[in-house]
């Protein structure tokens, strides 16, 4: 069973990721619901190199399936990078998840996935 190894699931509002997540840090999220036994069911996941907290809250109100969100701190945008690969990679890719792309490296690194050597943006 893999893991996304976040908090939550919070409710995504305004109010529960304004409580929650920090601005103006870096960190990971991932987007969902919650099925019938309660479960977390991760639908996307993403980042942010620096405004984890303005990143989430431009997704409230944005598609009706993501009622419920995780996030976790990165303490830089390459280790928020690096842990939104394996998450990606883990929930099974763009097969899988409805990220419609691998995730982006931030503009003017060299930055590489750590699981499929993807490079590029
Ligand atoms: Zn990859």
């Amino acid at each position: 069973m893999v893991s996304l190894e976040m908090d939550g699931p919070y409710e995504l509002s305004d109010k529960m990721v304004e409580k929650q997540a920090a601005p103006d840090t870096p960190g990971n999220y991932a987007l969902g619901y919650l099925n019938e036994e309660g479960t977390f069911v991760v639908c996307y996941v993403g980042r942010s190199d620096d405004e984890l907290q303005s990143k989430l809250l431009s997704w409230v109100g944005a598609i009706a399936r993501y009622t419920h969100f995780e996030y976790s701190y990165a303490d830089s945008a390459e280790e928020a990078y690096t842990k939104e690969c394996h998450n990606y990679h883990d929930f099974g890719g763009s097969d899988n998840l409805y990220n419609s792309n691998h995730p982006y490296r931030k503009d003017k690194t060299d930055w590489t996935c750590p699981r499929c050597s993807f490079y590029g943006r």
